[in-house]
Order: C-alpha cells, then sequence, then structure tokens
C-alpha cells in the first residue's frame, strides 16, 4: 500500500468514461473561455444549459460555481462569471457546458475501495445534492451503506439490495439498480477507488441520469494498464491541508467541525463521523473536522502524516483515533502512534482519544498505556471515545 497515489478527475472527465460505459448522462463540453462556452451551448442545441464550474471540490453548486442559462449568450455570460473564480482555495480554469435536466428528484450513489475489511463499500441514498460527508454527519439514517464482496462485484442480487436498502420507491429500483451495475463497470474497467454520483437524478420524464461524478483512479494500475490515464492528470493547486494529504497518499477530505477523524478504512471512518456527530450534540454541538483514511499500513509514518495534517487545522480542538487491526496489527498500529507522537513532538499539542480493535488489541493498548503519553487517552469502545473526544473539543 506504500506510495499508492490516487488522481481525482475532473466532473467532465468523469462524464465521458461513463458515457464510455454506458451510464446515462447527458451532453457537455469542456471550455476555457465565454466565447468557447457560447461554442458550447450552441453545439449542444442552443437551448437550456448549465454552466458548471471544473474544480475539484465538491460544493460548487453552493458557492456559486453551477449555473442555468436559458441561451448561448447567456451560457458565455455565465461562464464570464464563473471563469476565475476561486472555490474552497481552487481556481476556475474551466467549464463545462452541460445539458440541462428538468430535475423531479436527486439521489446518492458510491462505490469505493474499504481497505480495512478489503473489499468494497457501497452507499447510497435518496437523498442526494448534499455532500456525503456531511449527509453521514447530518443524516445517517438515510445513507445505506452496503458491503460489496470483491470477488462477486455489484451483480443483479447485490444491486437489488443496494437499491432496496437505500429505500427506492418500487418503480424506481430496476432502473437505479441498471445504472448502479454500468457504475460498477466503470469501477472496475477503469480501476478506480472511487465512483461517486451526486447527483443521480430523476428528471421530469422519468429517466435515470449521472448529473454529476466523481472517479478517483488508481494510479499505479494506471501506469501499467490504462496508459489513456495519464493525460487525466494535472497539477493543480487544492486546499493546502488536502494538497498535503494526498502528496502523502491520504484519503482527506476537510469538514467543519473540532473533532478531527482519523481512522482505516473508508466504512470504519463513515461511521466513525456518524458516532462522533451524535456524541457531539450532548457536548456543544461540536461536529467531526475532517474525513481521514489511513487505509491499510496504519504505520508510525503513515499515523504521523495523517496526524501532521489534522493538527494543522486551526479548527481542531481534540482528535480521535479509530482504528481496527487486521493486517496491521492493533500493537504496530500502537507503536504507530507512539511513533508519530515522538516525530511530531511538540507539534503535537492537542488531546488523541485512541480507540483500538482487533487483532492483537491486549498488546496494543498495553503499549499505549506503557508510553503513558499525557495527550492520550484510551477508549475501550468506538462510543466511548467519540463521547470523550467530543467532550474534549468542547473543553
Ligand atoms: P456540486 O455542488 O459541486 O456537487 O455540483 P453538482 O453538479 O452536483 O450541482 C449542484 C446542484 O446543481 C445539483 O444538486 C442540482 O440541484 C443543480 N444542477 C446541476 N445540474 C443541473 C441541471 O442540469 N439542471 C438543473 N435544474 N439543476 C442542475
Ligand atoms: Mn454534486
Amino acid at each position: 500500500m506504500e506510495g499508492r497515489s490516487r488522481v481525482d478527475l475532473f466532473e467532465y472527465q468523469a462524464r465521458d468514461i461513463f458515457e464510455k460505459h454506458g451510464v446515462p448522462v447527458l451532453g457537455g463540453v469542456v471550455a476555457t473561455t465565454p466565447e468557447e462556452a457560447r461554442a458550447g451551448a450552441e453545439k449542444l442545441g442552443g437551448g437550456t444549459v448549465v454552466v458548471k464550474a471544473q474544480v475539484k471540490t465538491g460544493g460548487r453548486g453552493k458557492a456559486g460555481g453551477v449555473k442555468l442559462a436559458h441561451s448561448p449568450a447567456e451560457a458565455q455570460e455565465k461562464a464570464e462569471e464563473i471563469l476565475g473564480m476561486d472555490i474552497k482555495g481552487h481556481t476556475v480554469h474551466r467549464v463545462m457546458i452541460a445539458q440541462g435536466a428538468k430535475i423531479a428528484e436527486e439521489f446518492y450513489f458510491s462505490v469505493l475501495l474499504d481497505r480495512s475489511n478489503r473489499n468494497y463499500l457501497a452507499m447510497c441514498s435518496v437523498e442526494g445534492g448534499m455532500e456525503i460527508e456531511q449527509l453521514a454527519v447530518e443524516r445517517p439514517e438515510a445513507l445505506a451503506k452496503v458491503a460489496v464482496d470483491p470477488i462477486v462485484g455489484i451483480d443483479e442480487a447485490k444491486a437489488a439490495e443496494i437499491v432496496e436498502t437505500a429505500g427506492f420507491a418500487p418503480e424506481l429500483q430496476a432502473p437505479v439498480a441498471d445504472v448502479i451495475r454500468k457504475l460498477w463497470t466503470v469501477f472496475t474497467a477503469e480501476d478506480a477507488t472511487l465512483v461517486e454520483v451526486n447527483p443521480l437524478v430523476r428528471t421530469e420524464d422519468g429517466a435515470i441520469v449521472a448529473l454529476d461524478g466523481k472517479v478517483t483512479l488508481d494510479e499505479n494500475a494506471s501506469e501499467v494498464r490504462h496508459p489513456d490515464h495519464a493525460e487525466l492528470e494535472d497539477a493543480e493547486s487544492a486546499d493546502p491541508l488536502e494538497a498535503k494529504a494526498k502528496a502523502n497518499g491520504l484519503n482527506y477530505v476537510k469538514l467543519d467541525g473540532e473533532v478531527g477523524i482519523i481512522g482505516n478504512g473508508a466504512g470504519l471512518v463513515m461511521s466513525t463521523l456518524d458516532v462522533v456527530a451524535y456524541a457531539g450534540e450532548a457536548h456543544g454541538g461540536v461536529k467531526p473536522a475532517n474525513f481521514l483514511d489511513i487505509g491499510g499500513g496504519a504505520n508510525a509514518k503513515v499515523m504521523a502524516n495523517g496526524l501532521d495534517v489534522i493538527l494543522n487545522d486551526p479548527q481542531v480542538k481534540s482528535v480521535f483515533v479509530n482504528v481496527f487491526g487486521g493486517i496491521t496489527a492493533c500493537d504496530e498500529v500502537a507503536k504507530g502512534i507512539v511513533g508519530a507522537l515522538e516525530i511530531l513532538g511538540d507539534e503535537a499539542t492537542k488531546p488523541l482519544v485512541v480507540r483500538l480493535d482487533g487483532n492483537n488489541v491486549a498488546l496494543g493498548r498495553q503499549i499505549l498505556a506503557d508510553a503513558n503519553h499525557p495527550l492520550v487517552t484510551l477508549a475501550e469502545t468506538m462510543d466511548g471515545g467519540a463521547d470523550k473526544a467530543a467532550e474534549l473539543a468542547n473543553a
């Protein structure tokens, strides 16, 4: 796992890949100038289009980076407004002119690599539009999480289970399941580690369409198996914390709260966000500060890199480390935490709550107890750890 790196694609690149694999999408043309935007809108038939900022971050809609235009002239105007805009530290250099959709309902779907369990995790909700990390925190009961066996993949039965668990209306289950299976084809054929559609929509005329896509490719697989992926890369400045995390191969998303989160495996980290948000309600409304999946190799270096990113977030008041020892057993993880605190020295200034479970848990806890670091509190359970971390963040 060491040295693994990922390439996030722009929405227009995800759209093209979706189309290639038969996922229903709408027409889209990329433009770097307002004039090109106008030409793009003409090419799409001259009707209503959506001008969308192409930046590798979510929440573009809220930031004013997604605008409806009813004519090519208006598309040019909107592109003029959006190009050059700053969205969460990303400068907009391109827009996509997308065919307008009449949206009846917005849903959410994603599938990602879950390293802690060595399988995949599908997430699905009939409440789309909101960012997933926010949905997981604010409406966890509305988010279905379904494990996907890597050998079997998302077959007909699994797709049916996903739409059923998410609570789709009976008449929507078959068409949505069909799109989900095509998205699974994208995931496997392109060696992706994440395929996310938000929103997946039902249009007024009853079609299921992927309106916004996010795809992360496994760069290691890319070089060998997908020479065409090389041209999808770009080195663009991002949020400094996210850029730092990415440079270290960490899967990090900045959120708006006070409790830093570190876990291994996307599924575990998602659950950790839930319990911390819930625990925070009793402690002044504190919330998770980030999503951070350190993956399978939770050794000292990886742990130090993760802690370093989180401790550099000025909003963070406490950190909850929630690790399940698998291939890397708990004693290794514990040594990793102790080693990370040594590496960070005076830079580590915020309280850490650590909950370990899984292989060699007793030994892992012993190592942390022996190290007796003044900033570290051991927790027995995930709920207990979340509660303690929330309490410390609110102190
Ligand atoms: P994000 O905010 O970065 O995730 O960007 P999205 O592509 O998801 O767009 C944000 C929101 O804009 C969506 O949830 C939709 O509500 C709206 N939107 C996007 N495309 C269209 C479209 O073609 N027609 C309409 N009416 N709304 C759209
Ligand atoms: Mn979206």
